[in-house]
């Protein structure tokens, strides 16, 4: 079959690869579309120095075959794959707290920009007749639920969304939907169709940080502040981010860095004074996947609106570059796996 992987800097290959066997407990997915996820970006660009890594994480396809001891789901579901789910027989599991466990099953990096995947039965998804790019959509809509819920969004509250990738666009839905009262979009201005997608998204402000000063631009309009900020920009804009919450606010923050940016520095008497909290969102094991598919069947997150381009696996290496440097135009790249 054929699979897509990454060296950096770009260097994007789709091999001939063999085609995985569902093993006990695991099914067989034919692929049919997969999104292209800022993480792939960076393996591109940055993270895949020693070796070629596998592209893809974004799944939506059909089962085409069981693995011996499967229930429950049948040859031909549309189905979503988690990238990695509870085990449910671990402590934390056991204790009714699966977002803690501590042996998660995962997909081994397997690439998704692939014909096939091998997948544990219990990281499938059922999705119903959905279209395999709106399933795909899925996955980063979970990753915005994790980090909105994560920041606890109380009714009536005023909120900035950092970073105006899909996953900051479905936030600044998802916070809209949990009651906020005014929501901050702020991004870089060339960002163009992102930010414009964010306008539509009923963001009330949007910052164009390369254009005007953050912090002023947001206490101009909040005084005191927001009480919430889900920030998933790069890990230096997070003393900005401190110095624009309000007293007691909370920061939910979902950002990694491979570039050697990864250490801040900080005011930590702003931080204790304003009894500021900074949470982590790290959505690993998967959570939300029902909910997502849900909200995108609904059309509350619009899969028209999200995917602004879409590539044959053949030209893997071109969606990559895309949603990389197309900064203007590209919201969310698609691969067809199916071509
Ligand atoms: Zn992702
Ligand atoms: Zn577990």
């Amino acid at each position: 079959m054929r699979a897509a992987f990454a060296k950096a800097p770009f260097n994007i290959e789709v091999r001939d690869v063999p085609e995985p066997k569902p093993k006990t407990g695991e099914v067989l997915v034919r692929i049919g579309a997969c999104g292209v996820c800022g993480t792939d970006v960076h393996v591109a660009e940055k993270q895949a120095t020693a070796d070629f890594m596998s592209l893809g994480h974004e799944i939506g396809g059909t089962v085409v075959e069981l693995g011996s001891g499967v229930d429950g789901i049948l040859v031909g579901d549309r189905v979503a794959v988690e990238n990695s789910s509870p085990c449910g027989f671990c402590e934390p599991c056991e204790n009714g707290d699966p977002e803690r466990c501590e042996s998660f099953l995962h997909l081994n990096d397997q690439p998704g920009m692939a014909e096939y995947i091998a997948a544990p039965a219990r990281s499938i998804v059922r999705a119903g007749d959905m279209e395999f790019e709106e399933i795909a959509l899925a996955e980063p809509l979970t990753v915005a639920l994790h980090v909105t819920t994560t920041a606890a969004i109380p009714f009536e509250s005023d909120v900035i969304v950092m970073g105006p990738g899909p996953i900051g666009l479905m936030a600044v839905k998802v916070a809209r939907r949990m009651g906020a009262r005014k929501i901050f979009l702020a991004g870089r201005s060339h960002s163009r169709a992102r930010l414009q997608l964010g306008a539509d998204l009923e963001a009330d402000e949007i910052i164009e940080v390369d254009k005007e000063d953050l912090v002023s631009a947001v206490l101009r309009r909040c005084p005191l502040g927001v009480h919430r900020a889900i920030v998933t920009s790069p890990p230096q804009t997070l003393p900005d981010v401190f110095r624009l919450m309000k007293y007691g606010g909370i920061v939910a923050f979902i950002g990694i860095d491979w570039g050697g940016e990864q250490v801040i520095s900080f005011d930590v008497n702003e931080f204790h004074f304003k009894k500021l909290q900074l949470r982590a969102s790290h959505a690993v094991p998967n959570s939300f996947f029902p909910m997502a598919l849900d909200m995108i069947r609904r059309k509350e997150i619009d899969p028209q609106r999200f995917v602004s381009h879409r590539y044959p696996l053949s030209r893997a290496a071109e969606a990559v570059k895309t949603a990389a440097f197309d900064k203007e135009n590209a919201v969310k790249v698609m691969v067809n796996c199916l071509e």
